[in-house]
């Protein structure tokens, strides 16, 4: 498994990912970071108003990137916004933006000091990413990324509802690091 000394799980969660008292949510944003539908729309609804007038000063975010603000009236401490890709039938990058996403977000924690971390199907609900093909790119960065974390990291891959909780658990039971 992991090669650092550091120790790490990944796990999967069902439910409200605003609920959950992690150090910090991710958030599947869109580029102007202003809210949205989905658990966009959720996250800001939890965090209260000042979260967009946060965001206001930020610049937006590109597909790929993420973004660290507070979580305002949210138990977790941090939120990270990041923007996976619009699917447009798989040939216009859209995997490798997609891991960008679960990269940048957990790279950007563990700069942060940021040990526990919650993760949507980033891209899976308006932006229209196949759920199956995006937990399995998904796990495969996470893990891929753990190695240049250095702090400890607690992972939660969150399925609203069952079927994507069973989808990232199926990506994770059949996942093998590669060598
Ligand atoms: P995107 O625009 O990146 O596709 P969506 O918010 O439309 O983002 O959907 C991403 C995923 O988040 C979907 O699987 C959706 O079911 C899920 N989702 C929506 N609301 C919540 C929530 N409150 N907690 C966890 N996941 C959520």
């Amino acid at each position: 498994m992991k090669s650092s000394n550091t120790n790490f799980f990944m796990r999967v969660w069902q439910g409200d990912i605003t609920r959950l008292p992690v150090d910090a949510i991710v958030n599947a944003a869109n580029p102007t970071l202003l809210g949205g539908g989905g658990v966009d729309g959720a996250i800001h609804q939890a965090a209260g108003p000042e979260l967009k007038q946060y965001c206001a000063g930020l610049g937006g975010c590109e597909t790929g990137q993420a973004k660290l603000t507070p979580g305002f009236n949210l138990a977790a401490q941090y939120l990270l916004h990041t923007v996976g890709p619009v699917w447009h039938g798989g040939n216009q990058g859209e995997a490798a933006l997609l891991a960008s996403c679960y990269r940048n977000s957990l790279l950007l924690a563990d700069q942060e000091g940021i040990v526990s971390i919650a993760f949507p199907a980033i891209s899976c609900g308006v932006y229209g990413y196949p759920p199956e093909q995006a937990s399995d790119i998904a796990v495969a960065s996470l893990y891929k990324a753990l190695n240049d974390c250095l702090l400890n990291k607690q992972i939660w891959l969150v399925g609203f509802d069952q079927k994507q909780a069973q989808i990232w658990q199926y990506s994770l039971d059949r996942f093998r690091e590669p060598a």
